[in-house]
């Protein structure tokens, strides 16, 4: 019988697996609906892996109506307690130009219609009634994993960015260029549609959660054309997807065991009582 654990969670294309030899694909139910996809479960430089599909396989879910509750539930369910999560960005500064790989230590929320918590004191359908959590945040990323992811990429001769704040956006459209030349203003590095509320549910979960993220466009109010493009920015993820995998895959084998974490992420909830049982 295949195996159907796994131990860290990469949240990301299809690019990233497609190759790997004995992938299981399994269905997983959460107590909030289905996933984006399957998760596709293989081994990466000995680790167990469950790779999710942030969009589905089609991508055919914009970054509004992804069921991130049930992701990160999903990965959590099978075993896993430590998630790479890369992401494509636009660039808000003209030295991140396309093709930059930042390693953000910040996040700010200008997302607007997406349930961001568990514990929202809503009975599931299970029975269980979440209590209400108020989960500390001031870090959002794991230090230990991205350590880790920084130390890979320098290793495959990708200098990352050591830290930044990423501000994420509601989408599915880009922003305008006062929008883009507001969140430059303000000193945050880059933009995106994904990072919340992924980082924050995975914090919920006390899963270690380290985002990557690949700049693909210099954002609207930083470049001086036309503006960003659909094409342009799978232009440049798909010439940098193969250098980003054999980063990750590196991330993988360098992460922590579960059971020997010693960051923040572990304790999220210490002193709180949740309503329900961690999957
Ligand atoms: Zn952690």
């Amino acid at each position: 019988m295949a195996n159907t654990n796994a131990e860290i969670g990469v949240i990301g294309g299809s690019g990233l697996y497609s190759f790997l030899e004995d992938v299981t694909e399994i269905q997983v139910d959460t107590p909030y609906g289905s996933p984006s996809d399957s998760l596709f479960l293989g081994e990466v430089a000995g680790r167990r892996v469950a790779f999710l599909p942030r969009h589905g396989r089609e991508h055919h879910l914009p970054p509004h109506r992804i069921n991130y509750r049930a992701n990160l539930w999903a990965l959590r369910s099978v075993g896993v307690r430590q998630v790479l999560a890369p992401c494509a960005v636009g660039g808000l500064r003209p030295e991140y130009g396309p093709g930059t790989l930042l390693v953000p230590d910040q996040l700010v929320d200008r997302t607007k219609s997406r349930v961001e918590t568990y514990f929202d004191g809503v009975p599931r359908p299970d029975g269980a009634v979440p209590n209400v959590v108020h989960t500390t945040f001031a870090d959002p990323y794991c230090p230990a994993g991205r350590a880790v992811a920084l130390k890979s990429a320098r290793a495959r001769d990708w200098e990352a960015v050591d830290g930044g704040t990423l501000v994420v956006i509601e989408g599915p459209r880009f922003s305008t260029r006062a929008e883009s030349r507001w969140f430059s203003s303000e000193g945050w590095s880059v933009v995106g549609m994904t990072g919340h509320p992924e980082a924050v549910l995975a914090r919920e979960l006390a899963l270690c959660y380290t985002a990557l993220a690949l700049v693909t466009d210099l954002d609207a109010g930083t470049e001086t054309g036309e503006g960003v493009s659909h094409t342009e920015v799978m232009r440049v993820f798909g010439e940098k997807v193969g250098h980003l995998r054999e980063v990750l895959f590196d991330a993988v084998g360098a992460l922590p065991e579960n059971d020997e974490r010693s960051c923040l992420c572990v304790d999220a909830h210490a002193g709180w009582k949740l309503g329900f049982e961690l999957p």
